[in-house]
């Protein structure tokens, strides 16, 4: 050791260190929000002028057509719409898009906010930054509690089914559904609903009823949405 001068070993340790922590570090950059396309996916445009399309991290909003979606989007707009954020780049998804935790420019965590708000699900799935997730998932039970947002229907449809049920794999058919039924309840959550509700062919939607008396007298309650 002795015949490597101190400054050889700093700077070797030095080079060292910047390229372990590199990754960790380097992606993150700041740039103004000019779209919100919805709840979860924003355009930032960079100092270089390239208009960057940003899914955010861990959480999945409801679709535009879902309840809620057009609510989740202008919450989005409200605090982000032209502003200057920093992108906390977390990685690349399938679709080739830039995966990020977002900040406002107080500091502000956005997509956390989004939760708070009952504007979105945690997507548990691939929100996998342990300190960031549990504190989401907490923020979510709270919000489920307070019944604030999309939570105020006690049997949202998380956006991720909401899609494969678009895709026709779990809306009950036709012939599962008895010309007579007015009513569905489903018997995983206990609520019923009226035959004009989204959620009435819903997967585990497999009692149906003539009245809300029945439904009612059968031990469901009535859906905070479609009101039965
Ligand atoms: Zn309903």
């Amino acid at each position: 050791m002795s015949s490597l001068p101190l400054t050889k070993i700093i700077r070797w340790f030095s080079i060292t260190l910047a390229i372990v922590l590199l990754p960790a570090f380097v992606w993150a950059w700041t740039g103004k929000v000019v779209n919100v396309a919805d709840g979860d996916t924003i355009t930032v445009l960079t100092d270089t002028k390239d208009q960057v399309r940003i899914r955010l991290y861990g959480i999945d909003a409801p679709e535009s057509r879902q309840p809620f979606g057009s609510k989740s989007t202008q919450f989005v707009r409200d605090l982000a719409a032209l502003q200057t954020v920093k992108v906390d780049v977390r990685h690349t998804d399938r679709y080739g898009r830039t995966v990020a935790v977002i900040f406002l420019p107080d500091g502000t965590n956005l997509n956390e906010e989004i939760v708070r708000a009952g504007l979105a699900w945690v997507y548990t799935q691939f929100c996998k930054d342990h300190s960031m997730c549990a504190k989401w998932d907490q923020l979510q039970a709270t919000a489920k509690q307070s019944r604030i947002g999309l939570w105020h229907d006690p049997d949202p449809i998380p956006p991720w089914e909401w899609r494969r049920g678009n895709r026709g794999a779990f809306q009950q058919p036709d012939s599962a559904v008895p010309s007579w039924a007015q009513f569905s309840g489903n018997t995983s959550s206990g609520v019923f609903h009226t035959r004009s509700c989204e959620h009435f062919r819903c997967k585990n939607c497999t009692e149906f009823f003539r009245t809300r008396v029945d439904a009612i007298n059968a031990g469901f309650r009535p859906c905070g949405r479609c009101r039965p």
